[in-house]
């Protein structure tokens, strides 16, 4: 299982560690999926990619 970098901060997020996921389609596109380490990290990411609607999901916490 990859590790995962915050799209903000840039700090890893282990794996085993929930993730926030930004919802917005054009985030989940591609071979570059979005995660923030923090919901404060997704807020700050919503100004920069100039989303009019904008969403996220609490992810990793499902998997075993
Ligand atoms: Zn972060
Ligand atoms: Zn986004």
């Amino acid at each position: 299982m990859a590790s995962l970098v915050c799209a903000t901060c840039r700090k890893l997020i282990p794996p085993g560690t929930s993730a926030i996921r930004c919802t917005v389609a054009s985030c989940n596109t591609g071979r570059m999926k979005l995660r923030f380490c923090s919901i404060s990290c997704w807020e700050k990411h919503i100004p920069t990619a100039r989303h009019r609607k904008a969403n996220y999901v609490i992810e990793g916490e499902s998997a075993p």
